[in-house]
């Protein structure tokens, strides 16, 4: 069963009265359960892409289905209900707010969705311990270091228990072995049943993916280790 289904995704951008063109024609299904690497050179149009399929970004033209939800067809409430429950997002650069302390911003998105607070603390301790941080939750981002500070953030994206999380180069700020570290946890939070569509420029990453997906130019040219079900039919036989 596919968690994602887009067509014919073209996404433009204006620029300086011309148009910058980010997507120019992507295809991808994903099905639940997978562990998908997004891979290509630097402005070939992965993070568009991934804005896109997470219900971030609109594209100029297209669809996607996420979860079942045709996202750009819901309005915006809808929409930042489906992002809220049952999407999760990991940036490059953590975006953790400062003034809270690691438990706090774990707690964030469950506040947002009416998780009452008791549940809320509760799960905030129990998300930190799932990614090696019990010894670090009234500690703020300041306190912590680098891959501590992406840990918080996966905590945090798993806040409301999503089926699918997006991540953004998650390791492009950390140093090899705490890399390799966050992607230990992700290989966890695959094995444990959350689907994953990482963006990274890290080989080690990428081929710790069971399916590779290369962008050139706005476009997938190479789609390597894709489901069964996703895949093309076989040639009939003659
Ligand atoms: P990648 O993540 O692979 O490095 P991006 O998706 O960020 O690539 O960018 C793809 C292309 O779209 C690049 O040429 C980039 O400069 C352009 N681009 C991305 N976001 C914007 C924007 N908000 N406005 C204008 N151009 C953009
Ligand atoms: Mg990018």
């Amino acid at each position: 069963m596919n968690i994602i289904h887009a067509r014919g995704l073209i996404k433009e951008f204006p620029y300086q009265g011309d148009a910058v063109h980010a997507l120019r024609g992507v295809d991808l299904a994903v099905g639940r359960g997978e562990h998908v690497a997004v891979v290509g050179p630097s402005g070939c149009g992965k993070s568009t892409l991934l804005n896109v399929l997470a219900g971030i970004e609109p594209p100029t033209s297209g669809t996607v289905e996420l979860l079942g939800e045709p996202v750009y067809a819901l309005d915006e409430a809808r929409r930042s209900a489906l992002r809220l429950r049952r999407v999760g997002f990991i940036f490059q650069r953590f975006h953790l707010l400062a003034v809270l302390t690691a438990a706090e911003n774990v707690e964030l998105p469950m506040a947002e969705a009416g998780v009452p607070k008791a549940e809320r603390r509760q799960r905030a301790r129990e998300l930190l311990e799932y990614v090696g941080l019990g010894h670090r939750i009234t500690h703020r981002p300041p306190h912590l270091s680098g891959g501590e500070q992406q840990r918080v953030a996966i905590a945090r994206a798993l806040a409301n228990k999503p089926e699918i999380v997006f991540a953004d180069e998650p390791t492009g700020e950390l140093d090899r072995r705490t890399g390799h570290e966050i992607i230990d946890l992700f290989e966890r939070l695959n094995a444990d049943g959350t689907t994953l569509v990482i963006v990274t420029h890290d080989p080690h990453v990428a081929e710790r993916a069971r399916r590779q997906v290369e962008m050139a130019d706005g476009l997938v040219v190479r789609d390597a280790g894709a489901a069964a079900d996703a895949a093309p039919p076989p040639p009939q036989s003659p």
